[in-house]
């Protein structure tokens, strides 16, 4: 099969070369670089999903969310590259906005659906929100970021032997991946554009009609959400509008409405309205374990838990992220937002952290690898304090008391203990601000002492 479409592509290729000039091609888009698998997409945005719903007001009226997925299943069908499966639910959101999380998982606001003229105009907000998922999109940026924050890694093999979990968990974004996986650049929206133009001609709808409500939205909704959270490439319309051109003969009489989305349009207006989109906004970036002013003190209960590599046991009060072999444990309070990321201020992080091969360097070596790793990207981290060797589970393990900036503004301490382990070098750092180091340290000895390895 694959050799017949090989042929296929070689003669495609020679019919298209000699009839270029008269019908100028498509715009071919391919997903970016990226060190996930579509597979992980989906876990990674099922994962998301789950919590995002428990933060958004959802409308959960299901004539609303089936209507939604007949038409984003329809739409999805002509994306091109890899089949995930697509999921489509209604936010009771009076603003004009809508999200997709990588594989397939996709969100569209009541008000999209309510400041729409017909379908069409529905079906090209959703068309561009496949396009972000079909061109990957969100694990393309994560997979950026990755590699700006660990160049070595690819070099050093960490891929090869961390999943997908472990390698957010060493960003530091365990727990707020849609930090990461939102965060398009203003070409991946060009690029969504074009393809979400590609996807409404291919449904049989008048593409034109992504360009107009954009334009509507640009002079109705400046500012809008939809703007604010996609960045607005530049000359968005004409960009649209060069596309359509290369697509062909326009679907001018194409399906451009339904008595469907008038039936659901109709529902919405039965429906007691969506509150604020303000309100909306504040909570859903509410991430549930921040706060504001200080964490309450570790309680003095502690509870199991467990990731591939070991078993560990934290206080009660405190909340556990993590999976394969990285975890994060953080007090409510203890992540705290710092430029565009959020950071931990209180709590512990566990991963494994692969050493450069070839020289099987034993542990200080080893640990001190990581240490100008992480002094590449904290440039204020400096050594406080080597307190020797120690043991962990009966292993030896190093131990090291780094000073840091806090995000929180102001100075704060980051245990450090290292073990060398089959699965490479397994490091904890626990984290508080320099003044609160004392109240926390007991908490810290505790699950550094509850460490089983499997
Ligand atoms: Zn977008």
């Amino acid at each position: 099969m694959r050799q017949y479409r090989n042929l296929a592509a070689g003669f495609a290729i020679l019919v298209l070369v000699s009839v270029q000039w008269a019908f100028p091609q498509r715009t071919q888009l391919k997903p970016g670089r990226n060190l996930f698998s579509p597979q992980q997409d989906v876990e990674l945005g099922r994962q998301v999903a789950q919590d995002a719903e428990q933060k958004l007001p959802m409308l959960n009226d299901s004539r609303v969310d089936d209507y939604l997925n007949r038409l984003g299943k329809k739409l999805a069908a002509n994306a091109p590259g890899e089949k995930y499966p697509y999921q489509f639910k209604c936010v009771n959101d009076a603003s004009i906005n809508a999200f997709a999380l990588p594989g397939g998982f996709l969100y569209v606001n009541r008000g999209t659906i309510e400041a729409a003229d017909n379908e069409a105009e529905l079906a090209g907000v959703i068309g561009h929100e496949i396009g972000h998922v079909a061109l990957r999109h969100g694990t393309n940026q994560a997979t950026k970021q990755y590699l700006a924050q660990f160049p070595l890694a690819i070099l050093g093999g960490v891929l090869g032997s961390n999943s997908f979990g472990s390698i957010l968990a060493q960003m530091g974004t365990a727990f707020t991946l849609n930090s990461v996986l939102l965060k398009y650049s203003r070409n991946d929206e060009r690029q969504a554009d074009l393809l979400g133009a590609q996807i409404l001609y291919d449904s049989g709808y008048d593409p034109r009609y992504l360009a107009t409500f954009f334009d509507k939205l640009e002079t109705r909704q400046r500012g809008s959400d939809f703007f604010s959270s996609h960045p607005n490439p530049e000359n968005r319309i004409q960009t649209i509008n060069a596309e359509i051109s290369r697509l062909g003969p326009g679907n001018a009489g194409g399906t451009n409405n339904s008595a469907d989305f008038r039936k659901i349009q109709q529902r919405l207006k039965s429906l007691p309205p969506a509150p604020e989109a303000g309100s909306i906004q504040d909570q859903g970036r509410d991430s549930g374990v921040r706060s504001q002013g200080r964490p309450a003190r570790p309680s003095s209960r502690y509870q199991g838990f467990s990731v591939d590599n070991m078993n560990v046991r934290h206080p009660d009060n405190w909340e556990a992220f993590g999976e394969s072999r990285a975890f994060t444990l953080a007090p409510r309070g203890g992540i705290v937002e710092s430029g565009n990321a959020e950071a931990l201020a209180y709590g512990a992080i566990m991963s494994v952290y692969q050493p450069s091969s070839g020289s099987r360097p034993g542990l200080k070596e080893a640990s001190d690898q990581l240490v100008r790793e992480l002094q590449s990207s904290n440039s204020a981290m400096r050594l406080s304090n080597d307190r020797g060797q120690i043991r962990v589970d009966g292993q030896p393990a190093l131990s090291r008391i780094f000073i840091n900036n806090s995000p929180l503004s102001g100075r704060e301490m980051d245990w450090m203990v290292t073990v060398l382990r089959p699965e490479g070098l397994v490091y904890f750092i626990f984290v508080a601000p320099e003044q609160e180091f004392g109240d926390y340290q007991r908490a810290f000895e505790e699950i550094l002492d509850s460490v089983r390895f499997k």
